[in-house]
């Protein structure tokens, strides 16, 4: 393993071990629920979204392995404060990164560092985990309070 693989590990196990945004919200305009009985990662999304389309708070709950939390970790992180339209685009890049057959880590994308979870495109077992709180993100922004599971066939 690579120096560069390392950190991104350290990174990712640091984000299982103490989330960000970890917790309930007093009040939310969205939120849904994901369940990946695979592995048997459960998250729990809450947001805020105003009349301009920010999500302006967002939270989560949930139990999991360290993959699924480090990913919702990282997805509030990077999706709060943004608007609905760029949290999809996100979505977007994010799911191309870890299923699609080409190379799209090589690629200029705006990801940012959601990129330290493209190595889990090499444990398909895990992709799963790493893209559950996002398909509950979608989930949560297409319709208020839905569940979702990734077993469902259009996951
Ligand atoms: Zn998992």
């Amino acid at each position: 393993m690579n120096a560069i693989n390392e950190l991104y590990q350290e990174i990712i196990i640091g984000h299982a071990r103490s989330p960000k945004n970890f917790g309930k919200l007093l009040a939310c305009t969205h939120f849904a629920k994901g369940d990946n009985p695979l592995c048997g990662d459960h998250v729990d999304l809450q947001m805020n979204i105003s009349s301009d389309d920010v999500i302006t708070d967002i939270a989560f709950c949930g139990d999991g392995c360290a993959i699924s939390k480090a990913s919702c970790s990282l997805m509030t992180e990077c999706i709060k404060g943004r608007t609905v339209n760029e949290a999809k685009c996100l979505f977007k890049e994010f799911h191309n990164l870890l299923t699609k057959e080409d190379d799209a880590s090589k690629e200029e994308n705006s990801l940012g560092k959601l990129n330290i979870l493209v190595g889990v495109k090499n444990f398909p077992m895990r992709v799963k985990c790493a893209t559950l709180s996002w398909h509950t993100l979608n989930a949560a922004l297409q319709k208020e309070g839905v569940a979702i599971s990734t077993e469902n066939s259009d996951v």
